[in-house]
């Protein structure tokens, strides 16, 4: 069965709702998202991009990660909460940021990536696969 996701930004400017099995769900802690969010990571939980459906005007921000894809991160204009993300190497792939979810209890991360720049007041849980980098079955 698919899984139901709604949610949106701080000021509600921004919405977003669909239907679909996550593709994968877990914290990335490369310095970019550290910086992205100000936080000790970013949560993410991947879709098919075909899923979801987003209302309201979205602010992207493009960088380039370190194995040269480009990321692109896309956030409210008016109150700034991070909401959406895409990578240049997964194109049919949609991210959405867990703490953005109406109901945030549906994430269940099962991966930590790039813990080699996780920071050291960043306390993971030990029951979470580890990845110094990108997973080694990332296409
Ligand atoms: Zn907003
Ligand atoms: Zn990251």
């Amino acid at each position: 069965m698919a899984t139901r996701f709604s949610g949106g930004c701080l000021c509600g400017a921004v919405r977003y709702e669909g239907s679909a099995d996550p593709i994968f769900m877990g914290n990335c802690h490369c310095r970019d998202c550290q910086q992205a969010t100000g936080s000790a990571y970013s949560a993410e939980i991947g879709l098919p991009a075909a899923a979801l459906k987003i209302t309201g005007a979205v602010k992207y921000y493009d960088s380039t990660a370190d194995c040269g894809n480009k990321l692109t991160r896309g956030f409210c204009p008016e109150c700034g909460a991070r909401l959406f993300g895409k990578s240049s190497a997964m194109p049919e792939l949609a991210m959405i940021t867990a703490g953005s979810l109406d109901d945030p209890s549906q994430y269940a991360p099962g991966m930590d990536i790039f813990t080699a720049s996780a920071q050291p007041w960043d306390h993971m849980d030990p029951a979470v696969a580890k990845f110094e980098k990108m997973p080694p079955n990332e296409q």
